[in-house]
């Protein structure tokens, strides 16, 4: 990343001299040889670390890196989009640092902040950070949140199309149902506000026009989850181009709900009850909360 050469300011510039289209100090030099080259590539990473001690901060900070590279490859985020938490035994997050590329990051790259989301070393957090300050203070059982923009589960929102139905059984059983929550600003207090309520009855939900915020016990659980409604918003559209999706009859869904039982299945989510009886979940697109 070191360049000894300061890069060329407006009054270094003759008004009219016509400039070579390559730099002469440059011929015939193979790339990379020069301090004109592209920034040193982070080092390829390709194992990810899935087991971390809930106070182990470098293996957190590393495991935040992995979580990016991956929905980054996924598709879920690009450039600076999405941002990844995790909650330390004393209550401080660790978060994406703002503006980094986040399909490259390094732990240095991941900040510690105090459970009101102010960094310790007063480098700037990203402006969601008020998103994940609110899911941690709604949610005391959770160590981790995830946050992507991925394009199916997106998309389903920016049509109107709730993906909250009952459809999937492996969905009704692990998560219950995907909400929506209404469209609020990027980055105000409108957005962490909506979701206290979605995220107090379950661990992921859809934002109108936004992303998908997923709340884990710890990051590879959170991050499990984005990649099922990612998953789910894919089936569900491939369905929708064949034909019509029709939810599961209600009988279903309780012997479904009543699976969980057996499987040792524990989850927050109970928005399907918003439906009344656990009747067919065609859950509005903003339940009643
Ligand atoms: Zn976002």
């Amino acid at each position: 990343m070191s360049n000894d050469r300061p890069s060329p300011g407006i009054d270094d510039l003759a008004p009219c001299a016509p400039r070579p289209a390559v730099d002469p100090a440059l011929e015939g030099k193979p790339l990379g040889a020069t301090p004109w080259s592209a920034p040193t590539a982070p080092p390829e990473r390709h194992g990810v670390v899935t087991q971390a001690a809930p106070d182990d901060k470098a293996a957190i900070a590393q495991q935040i890196c992995d979580v990016m590279r991956i929905m980054y490859q996924q598709e879920m985020v690009v450039a600076n989009d999405g941002n990844v938490s995790a909650r330390l035994p004393n209550g401080n997050i660790m978060i994406t640092a703002s503006g980094v590329l986040k399909g490259f990051m390094t732990p240095d790259q991941v900040i510690e902040c105090d459970a009101k989301g102010n960094a310790l070393d007063g480098r700037r957090v990203t402006t969601e950070i008020k998103m994940h300050v609110a899911a941690y203070e709604e949610r005391p059982d959770i160590r981790a949140v995830v946050h992507a923009h991925p394009i199916y589960a997106v998309a389903f929102s920016l049509a109107g199309i709730s993906l909250a139905e009952c459809v999937i059984p492996e969905i009704i059983v692990t998560m219950g149902t995907i909400p929506t929550a209404p469209y609020a600003t990027p980055g105000t207090y409108d957005l962490p506000d909506q979701l206290g309520p979605f995220l107090s009855k379950g661990d992921a939900v859809i934002m109108e026009r936004h992303g998908v915020v997923c709340v884990g016990t710890d990051l590879f659980d959170a991050f499990k989850k984005m990649e099922m409604v990612e998953h789910t918003a894919k089936i569900t559209h491939a369905a929708r181009t064949m034909g019509t999706v029709k939810p599961i009859a209600p009988p279903g869904v309780k012997e479904l709900l009543e699976s969980r039982k057996t499987l040792g299945i524990y989850t927050k989510n109970n928005l399907c009850e918003g439906c009344g009886a656990r009747e067919v979940c065609a859950a509005p697109l903003y339940p009643a909360t």
